[in-house]
Parts: C-alpha cells; sequence; structure tokens
C-alpha cells in the first residue's frame, strides 16, 4: 500500500507509481488505493477543477453526503461514478466497512455537498482511519467558502481564526463569543441566515460595536453580496434588508486592535480600582472608555472578579 510517486498532477504521475491508472486523455491517473478529499463547488457549478472532473470519473466510488444532491453537480459534468452516502449519521458505523474496501485496493473520493469535506463537514472519521491504516489520502483542493469570504473582506489574512459555526443557542453563543474578545486574529465564522442579526448583535456586545466586519453572502451565485462596515453599521443594515437575511453566509471580524488586548492585560487592575469608587454602571462605562473592549467582555470580567474575592459596589 506504499504510495511511490506523490501525487497526480504533472509528468511525475503518468504512469508511475504501483496501482496507478491513466484517466482517459486528462494524463492524469488514479492510485490504488487512495481517498481523494476532493472540494466540489459552494454555488457556481463551474468551480470544478479539471483534475477533479477526472479523479471523480476515475475512481471506483464517490461517498457523499446526499446522494440527489450530489447527482446533480455530478450529472452536470458528465460523471457516472457509483454514489454511496456517507454523512453524519453513518459516517462512523460504515467506516470499518469503507477502509476495508480501501485497503483490498480501491480509490474512493470523498466529497461534501459544497466546498472542502471536513471544513464544518463530514469526513473526519474516515480520513483519520484511512491514514491511520497507510492509506494514502489525497487532497483535491477548491471552493471552501471561508477562504473565499476571506480573500475578499479586505480584513488582515495573515493571520486568522476559523470558528465555524457559533452555538445555536444564545447564552452559549455569548459565551463562545466572549472567550473571543480578545482575539487579535481576524475571526471567521460560518452562521445560518436566519440567526444573523442575532449574532452580529451579540458580537456588537462582546467586541464592540466599532469593529470593522464583512458579512459575505451567496458567493459565487447570483445573489452573491458583500456587506462592509463597522459591526454597529452592519446591525442596522441586516435588520433593514430582508434580502441580507436569505441564503448562505460567512461573516468575518477585524481582531481586536493590539491596543485593546494590551489594555485587556490591565482591565482587571483598573476594574478592581473602579469598582473600590464607584458603582458597576459606572465602573463599566469608565473602562469601556478606556481599554476600548466590548461591554458584555468587561462585564464578564466583573462577575469574575465578584468571583474572586469582596468587591467594592
Ligand atoms: N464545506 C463547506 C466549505 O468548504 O465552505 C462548508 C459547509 S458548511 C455545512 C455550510 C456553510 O458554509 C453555510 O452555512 C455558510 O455559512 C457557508 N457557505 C457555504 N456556501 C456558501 C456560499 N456560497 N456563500 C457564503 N457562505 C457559504
Amino acid at each position: 500500500m506504499s504510495r511511490t510517486h506523490q501525487g497526480l498532477s504533472g509528468e511525475e504521475a503518468l504512469g508511475t507509481g504501483t496501482g496507478a491508472v491513466s484517466v482517459g486523455a486528462t494524463g492524469l491517473s488514479i492510485e490504488r488505493p487512495a481517498l481523494y478529499v476532493v472540494a466540489t463547488p459552494i454555488g457556481n457549478l463551474a468551480d470544478l477543477s479539471p483534475r477533479a472532473v477526472a479523479i471523480l470519473r476515475g475512481v471506483d466510488t464517490i461517498l457523499c453526503e446526499d446522494t440527489r444532491h450530489s447527482r446533480r453537480l455530478l450529472e452536470a459534468h458528465g460523471i457516472t461514478t457509483p454514489l454511496q452516502a456517507c454523512h453524519e449519521h453513518n459516517e462512523r458505523r460504515s467506516v470499518g466497512a469503507l477502509v476495508e474496501r480501501l485497503a483490498s485496493g480501491q480509490a474512493f473520493a470523498l466529497i461534501s455537498d459544497a466546498g472542502t469535506p471536513l471544513i464544518s463537514d463530514p469526513g473526519y472519521a474516515l480520513v483519520a482511519a484511512a491514514g491511520a491504516v497507510g492509506v494514502p489520502v489525497l487532497a483535491v483542493p477548491g471552493a471552501c467558502a471561508f477562504v473565499a469570504a476571506l480573500s475578499i473582506a479586505g480584513l488582515p489574512t495573515d493571520r486568522f481564526v476559523f470558528e465555524g459555526f457559533l452555538p445555536a443557542r444564545g447564552e452559549a453563543r455569548r459565551e463562545r463569543l466572549r472567550t473571543l474578545g480578545e482575539e487579535t486574529r481576524t475571526l471567521v465564522f460560518y452562521e445560518a441566515p436566519h440567526r444573523l442579526s442575532a449574532t452580529l448583535a451579540d458580537m456588537v456586545g462582546a467586541f464592540g460595536g466599532a469593529r470593522a466586519a464583512v458579512v459575505a453572502r451567496e458567493l459565487t451565485k447570483r445573489f452573491e453580496s458583500t456587506y462592509r462596515g463597522t459591526l454597529e453599521n452592519l446591525v442596522a443594515r441586516v435588520d433593514a434588508d430582508a434580502n441580507a437575511t436569505r441564503g448562505e453566509l460567512v461573516i468575518v471580524v477585524a481582531g481586536a486592535p493590539a491596543a485593546a488586548t494590551a489594555g485587556a492585560a490591565d482591565a482587571d487592575r483598573l476594574l478592581g480600582i473602579l469598582l473600590a469608587e464607584t458603582d458597576r454602571k459606572t465602573a463599566l462605562r469608565i473602562a469601556q472608555a478606556l481599554t476600548g473592549l466590548g461591554r458584555n467582555a468587561l462585564y464578564q470580567r466583573i462577575l469574575d472578579l465578584d468571583g474572586a474575592g469582596p468587591r467594592g459596589d
């Protein structure tokens, strides 16, 4: 099962390697055994690379989340390879049998409903199990919604944090956002359209209304639109525009300014001093103005300070 070459692109892949089989006139060859993790479009069916098409044509089976959904994409590209469902409900149960088939010399492609498998999508258990027994797991990269959103957001991309989906329930979501209040890297989230308004409002609470953010909606699709502004303006715009809460979306938020983070390190000391002299509400207002931290984040610090010892209220 050892791999004898490092990929399928370029001349090195042609006819070399045990079990490599050429796919039509593409010059690409399929390794056996292998699990190809293939990215598919996030809306525009044309965003499927020629290499991805060749691999989807050449493997023995395509594992997908929803066979009816994926069949439409495959038909559009004239791909007739058999499909098998591998989704979050059966993945763990079916991994053993799938890995046996791989180990016996088959080649599979793993796709998801859209974009890159395993990115907020199933596939982790299968990829881990195949890798653990030495089956080559090969990436066929392509569309990914959060990368597409970051590439057009105009916010720093040298360092970023992909947070995937936030918890759906308000309290848990606010708690998660609070833990990110001092994060200086750009933050990227997936969110369901019907929660956009509530999530942006919670972000104002956790990060402050002045933070720059972008909502990238329906990327690569007919009604693609991008909303840019501070979190505070975005809340107002989203509430005023019914279209903003339709379709699929990614939220990208600037990280905390370094100065605010430095201030955060001193926030507890500052709050301690203020709370000894004045009431919570005034302490909160002064600390917010001095540190630039979000109201909710500071309020939580006050509660934490309360838990840590006697408070001057
Ligand atoms: N695996 C996918 C990827 O590579 O991006 C993500 C799958 S996740 C289940 C689906 C979420 O991705 C959507 O709820 C939305 O947040 C985001 N998304 C997918 N397609 C999108 C698009 N065309 N425009 C904006 N966001 C999109």
